[in-house]
């Protein structure tokens, strides 16, 4: 039973978090003319109105979208990049839509590129299936499961592959299935680029994730981790967590400087630590 909707955390300082490193992400890769596949294994409804009613209950964008919104320009040439392709998905002046993932990606499509959507939940694959995506041509839905239909994908027939995981986190047993499915992955695809979010909460369940994914020697991983509020022991998400396998050159390092700045405008306590992570 899947219970988790995006919609409830739309824009919300994680979503800002993952959706800059894929737009760099995607716009380093654009740099070299080889096709790509891009996947992303859980894909969630893909569009989300601010004025929406699970979107408006919780109000997260106010923490997340909006005071990078307002702080235009920032001085900062990426976060203002995404700031003007974020405005361009606006139908008027003023922010009102956020772009799911999917948007994020199929933006970057060109003709010889592909997309592969995964999503499980019924109510949001309908409502992903109804959105108008940019190279739709391009684009596959599949309503399965994301990670072991991303397994079914490799080799992929493009030169290369860049893959957004991006789980809700429900299941206790997530954790060891993506570090499995990534295992399996990356025997069969060494270049393959994966993005993968991880949540920063109390209990601290994403080492299961980190430590997995070390002992497979995976190596080449850059990891970055947003913190928006204070970590306490009372529940719920204080952070947002990046792990990126094979990174585009010098990635990192635009990424890093984008996500100091973030923390900046958004002003105590949030940090950002960026580091490389050198599997055993
Ligand atoms: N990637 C989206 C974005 O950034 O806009 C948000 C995705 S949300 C965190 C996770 C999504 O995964 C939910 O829509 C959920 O229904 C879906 N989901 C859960 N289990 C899944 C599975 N096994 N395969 C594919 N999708 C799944």
């Amino acid at each position: 039973m899947l219970a988790y909707q995006h919609a409830y955390h739309a824009g919300n300082f994680a979503d800002v978090h993952k959706h800059l490193a894929l737009y760099a992400l995607t716009e380093a890769l654009m740099k070299k003319s080889s096709a790509l596949t891009l996947v992303d294994t859980h894909a969630g409804r893909g569009d989300y109105p601010l004025d929406g009613p699970e979107t408006r209950r919780l109000g997260e964008y106010r923490d997340g979208v909006l005071p990078l919104w307002q702080a235009q320009p920032t001085g900062n040439a990426l976060l203002d990049g995404w700031c003007r392709q974020l405005a361009g998905h606006q139908p008027g002046e003023t922010l009102s839509v956020y772009p799911g993932s999917p948007w994020w990606m199929a933006r970057a499509l060109r003709e010889q590129d592909r997309l592969t959507l995964f999503e499980l939940h019924p109510g949001e694959q309908r409502h992903l299936d109804a959105v108008q995506l940019p190279g739709e041509g391009r684009i596959r839905h599949m309503h399965a499961d994301g990670l072991a239909g991303l397994e079914t994908m490799v080799p992929v027939k493009t030169p290369r592959l860049a893959v957004l995981i991006d789980p809700s986190w429900e299941l206790r047993d997530e954790y060891h299935t993506v570090v499995a499915t990534l295992e399996r992955v990356m025997r069969k695809v060494r270049h393959a680029i994966v993005l993968v979010w991880y949540p920063l909460l109390p209990q601290g369940r994403h080492h299961v994730l980190l430590e997995g994914m070390k002992s497979q020697g995976l190596r080449k991983i850059w990891r970055s981790e947003l913190s928006r509020f204070e970590a306490t022991d009372q529940p719920g998400l204080y952070g947002s967590g990046l792990a990126m396998i094979n990174p585009p050159w010098q990635l990192p390092e635009q990424l890093d400087s984008a996500f100091r700045r973030l923390a900046e405008l958004y002003g105590s306590p949030a940090t950002h630590r960026g580091w490389w992570w050198v599997g055993e």
